[in-house]
């Protein structure tokens, strides 16, 4: 019987995974099919069920279900327990075991334009689950200092709290930070992970920052993929300031996955290339 892996979530009328996972498929000359699971909430223990399927090798998990995934998985690997987060989960012979695959794809994203983090201050926008990612990836990389700015305060201080291990290096920061030029010349680089900007999200057209006043040595990093170019990203570049949308993340944290649930080294160039990247 054909293999198979899928992607979880709701809605998914837009996802790229089929693009991405197809042109792995093709690459390596594989008969497998790739599935798109759109599942609402309350069908969420059933569609996680459906995995255990021995045909069935695994399938990337995205909102709104990363969270509550973990209620229905046998194990979980050691940063998705510390991230409290699972965005891929793979089917060991009918044990699901869950896995996070999102910080390292932001990791990633970073090393293919040559950005080293370390010793690097970074502002993150958004305190959501991809900022959770972009936090662990900045901890591991040796990240100097990670300010942390939140609509929801309350959702800064949880952010926080899942990495007290590391409370010396991440500081919440008030709104008025955002608009200090003295604060945002000290930042090395911007990473906006709200839905801000996001095509069909609730604020399109919004920058969540005003790119007139950061520093001009700053990389602007939007995690959003759609449209490629953000009215965050537009700034940026109206300002000459290097920029990097989210796209490269979602591909190698596909490929990943790919890797987790297939165990073949995924053709990362031609899996760029599906959505428009080349290496
Ligand atoms: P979450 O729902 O977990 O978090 C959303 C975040 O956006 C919260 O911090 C929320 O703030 C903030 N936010 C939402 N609306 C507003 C608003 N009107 N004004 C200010 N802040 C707002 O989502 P994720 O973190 O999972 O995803 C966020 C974005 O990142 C999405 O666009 C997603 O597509 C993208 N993403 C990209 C990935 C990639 O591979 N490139 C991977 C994962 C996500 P509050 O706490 O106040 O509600």
């Amino acid at each position: 019987m054909k293999k198979e892996i899928g992607i979880i979530g709701y809605p998914l009328g837009h996802t790229m995974s089929p693009t991405i996972h197809e042109s792995a498929f093709n690459k390596l000359e594989l008969d497998m099919k790739f599935n798109i699971w759109e599942t609402k909430p309350e069908n969420l223990e059933q569609a996680i069920n459906n995995l255990r399927n021995n045909n069935i090798l695994g399938s990337c998990v995205t909102l709104p279900h990363k969270f509550k995934v973990i209620n229905f998985l046998d194990e979980l690997d050691e940063t998705a327990v510390e991230m409290k987060a699972v965005n891929w989960i793979v089917n060991n012979d009918g044990k699901l075991v869950g896995h996070n695959t999102d910080w390292e794809g932001f990791t990633k994203s970073l090393d293919f334009i040559n950005y080293n983090i370390q010793n690097k201050i970074s502002l993150i926008l958004g305190a959501g689950g991809s900022a959770k990612a972009v936090c662990m990836s900045l901890l591991k990389g040796d990240a100097k200092k990670i300010y942390v700015y939140n609509r929801t305060k309350a959702n800064s201080t949880n952010l926080v709290e899942n990495f007290s291990k590391h409370k010396s290096r991440i500081h919440i920061i008030e709104k008025n930070n955002l608009e200090d030029p003295k604060f945002l010349n000290d930042i090395d680089m911007i990473i906006n992970t709200t839905s801000l900007g996001m095509t069909g999200g609730p604020n399109p057209s919004i920058s969540p920052i005003n790119t007139d006043i950061i520093n001009k040595n700053a990389l602007c990093y939007d995690l959003v993929y759609s449209p490629s170019i953000t009215p965050f990203l537009s700034g940026a570049k109206k300002n000459n300031i290097k920029y990097l949308g989210g796209l490269s993340m979602l591909v190698f944290q596909a490929a990943l996955g790919f890797k987790l649930t297939t165990k073949l080294d995924p053709p990362i160039e031609n899996m760029l290339k599906s959505v428009g990247i080349e290496s």
